[in-house]
C-alpha cells in the first residue's frame, strides 16, 4: 500500500535495521525499544491487523512469521531465555501501525499484565 509506513519499510523505501527477511516477511528493530531486544516481524503483503487475516494469509503468512521469530530467537541468542510475542489489534489493542506486526521482545524479565 503506497501510504503504509511498514510496507514502505519492506520495499527499502524507508531505512530500518533488517534482522532477517525471506519472500514472505521481514524483520527490523523497533525505533522506540521497550526492551533489549524488541523485533518487529510483518509480512510482506499489506495486512492492516490481525482481525483481517483471511483463511489464506492464516495458513501462507502466519507460519512464515512464527518461523522467522523461531529463527531470530536462535541466531539473536534469547531462544533459550525466553521471549514474548505481542500483537496489538485495533484501537483497544493499542495498534499504531495499521499494517500486521508481531512485537518480538526479550533481554529482561518482563513483567505482567500490560496496562
Ligand atoms: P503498535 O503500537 O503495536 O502499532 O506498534 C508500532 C510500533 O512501530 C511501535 O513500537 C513503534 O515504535 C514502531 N515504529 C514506528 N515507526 C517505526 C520505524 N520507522 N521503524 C521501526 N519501528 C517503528
Ligand atoms: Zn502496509
Amino acid at each position: 500500500m503506497s501510504d503504509c509506513l511498514f510496507c514502505k519499510i519492506a520495499e527499502g523505501q524507508i531505512p530500518a535495521k533488517i534482522a532477517y527477511e525471506n519472500d514472505k516477511v521481514i524483520a527490523f528493530y523497533d525505533i522506540t525499544p521497550q526492551a533489549p531486544i524488541h523485533l518487529l516481524v510483518i509480512p510482506r503483503k499489506h495486512i492492516p491487523s490481525a482481525r483481517d487475516l483471511s483463511p489464506e494469509d492464516m495458513q501462507e503468512i502466519l507460519p512464515s512469521i512464527f518461523e522467522a521469530i523461531q529463527r531470530l530467537s536462535e541466531d539473536l541468542g534469547f531462544k533459550e531465555k525466553g521471549y514474548r510475542i505481542v500483537n496489538n489489534c485495533g484501537v483497544d489493542g493499542g495498534q499504531s501501525v495499521d499494517h500486521l506486526h508481531f512485537h518480538v521482545l526479550g533481554g529482561r524479565q518482563l513483567q505482567w499484565p500490560p496496562g
